[in-house]
């Protein structure tokens, strides 16, 4: 088969990147192939949003959904919603390509493709007001009925982080004293998650061989989320043992899906990385935190932790960051080429590329410079050879959490500047591991505006909830 891709919901470049020899398979994939770190959409975007990119090539301001949501209808997000921008399956199929896909997100309910599509979201709280919507188990359509017929397993007990109340706590009693957390936190908090995780691979490979065996596709797109779920009542484990622990099934997991496709390129992909809010507000104090954090009205700080009051009623600890995990490798990818300046956007056109495929207009990103034989005739999506950066320095006039969302923003819109803030010094760290931006500067240092193609005010109209960026005019312009 030509292409597997592997996507795997908050795998964090880190993780994978500095534990290689825990991964057999993975570093494999990563020694003959092309891998790193890319910038995925986070601070007020969801996982769907990222994954509806990875299938359109648009951005979210182009396909809608925000933050989980289509944002147009408020409605869970479906394909209906995005199918005019040629999702990947359409254009595969369009070109010849049987495809199989894979619990992948927003995609309910399924479309039907040449090929097969399961779908269903393990969207947990809304399971009985949206039935065909929210399921763990396959959601398919009738001419895919076969898959759902004998599916093994049995997922639906999903497991919960512990709650205050299971160490005879409540969050109030937590909140009164914080320090308690360091006897709540321990390394294996949530290993149910753990358990979970590594069952729900399992049983997916059971199925997918099973399925595999009797309807051959040429491309196989298969998704896991659980990941996600763990990591955000796990990742105040400063060592990441349980997660590591879930990357290990995986790279089994992987291995298997290897041996049984033998694909002929093949793709491991996350959307996001993950990181302890407590993390997001390196070396500040209690006080600094609770300035910085946007959402510290429903967090409990203690010296070492920070902890969320989510919809889910565990200590919840991390939160999606910027790197995401890429790894390609195959017949039409190069070796030890650079994915430094990837982005979400680039995944549709290269992987189209690799493909011999014609890209569609108006996508919005480029093909990243891994792909041996393309179509000539995607020569617009070329990714371009000499970046010449304009260098820009952003002020800050608002507080931390609103400021990071402009420079989130900024960073989004202007994937090729060069980003420089200058900031109250009290946030200096917090600014300091911002890898959107390229140096700190502190308010009251001059400024020597020959450095700078631009100089810009983020200005935040509460009145009329505006969120503008203003250019700066200096004194001898
Ligand atoms: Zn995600």
């Amino acid at each position: 088969m030509e292409l597997l891709v592997i996507g795997i919901d908050a795998v964090s470049p880190n993780l994978v990147f500095e534990n290689l020899d825990d991964y057999p398979n993975i570093r494999d994939l990563v020694s003959d192939g092309v891998s790193g770190e890319y910038n995925g959409y986070v601070y007020g975007y969801g996982s769907h949003d990222n994954w509806i990119s990875m299938y359109t090539g648009v951005s979210p301001h182009t396909h809608k959904v925000i933050k989980g949501r289509y944002s147009v209808t408020e409605e869970y997000p479906m394909p209906k919603h995005y199918e005019k921008f040629s999702p990947l399956w359409k254009i595969l199929n369009e070109n010849g390509y049987k495809v199989g896909f894979w619990k992948g997100l927003a995609t309910t309910p399924p479309v039907e493709i040449d090929g097969y599509m399961v779908s269903g979201e393990p969207l947990l709280e809304k399971v009985n007001e949206l039935p065909d919507y929210a399921s763990i188990l396959p959601v398919v359509c009738s001419k895919d009925k076969f898959i759902k017929d004998d599916f093994f397993g049995d997922l639906t007990n999903f497991p919960s982080p512990k709650t205050p109340e299971r160490f005879g706590e409540t969050w109030g009693s937590i909140e009164e004293n914080p320090e308690k957390l360091e006897e709540l936190l321990i390394d294996g908090y949530f290993k149910e998650g753990l358990e979970y995780h590594k069952k729900t691979l399992e049983q997916a490979y059971i199925n997918i061989e099973r399925v595999y065996k009797k309807k051959e596709v040429d491309v196989f797109w298969f998704y896991n989320s659980v990941f996600d779920y763990v990591g955000h009542f796990q990742t105040h484990d400063k060592d990441g043992t349980l997660m590591r622990e879930c990357i290990k099934h995986v790279d089994i997991f992987i291995g298997k899906m290897k041996n049984l496709m033998k694909p002929k390129n093949i793709i491991f992909l996350s959307d996001h990385g993950q990181k302890a809010i407590v993390d997001f507000f390196p070396n500040c104090s209690i006080d600094t935190r609770k300035r910085a954090f946007g959402l510290s009205d429903n967090c409990i700080f203690s010296k070492n932790h920070i902890v969320m009051k989510g919809r889910n009623p565990g200590l919840l600890t991390g939160l999606h960051s910027l790197k995401a995990t890429a790894i390609f490798k195959g017949e039409n990818i190069k070796k030890n080429e650079s994915l430094a300046e990837m982005r979400t956007l680039d995944i549709y056109p290269t992987i189209l590329d690799i493909l011999g495929i014609e890209i569609p207009k108006e996508k919005e990103g480029y093909i990243l410079p891994i792909v041996k034989n393309g179509n000539e005739k995607n020569i617009s999506y070329k990714f371009p050879n000499e970046i010449k950066k304009r260098i820009v320095l952003l002020l800050q006039t608002c507080e931390v959490s609103v400021f990071n969302s402009f420079i989130n923003e900024y960073s989004i819109k202007n994937r090729f500047n060069e980003i420089h803030v200058m900031i109250l010094p009290e946030y200096k760290e917090v600014f300091k591991i911002n890898k959107q931006v390229k140096k700190v500067l502190l308010l009251g240092e001059e400024i020597n505006k020959n450095n700078y193609d631009e100089i810009l005010i983020a200005y935040n109209d509460n009145q009329n909830k505006e969120k503008k960026i203003l250019p700066i005019k200096m004194k001898d312009e």
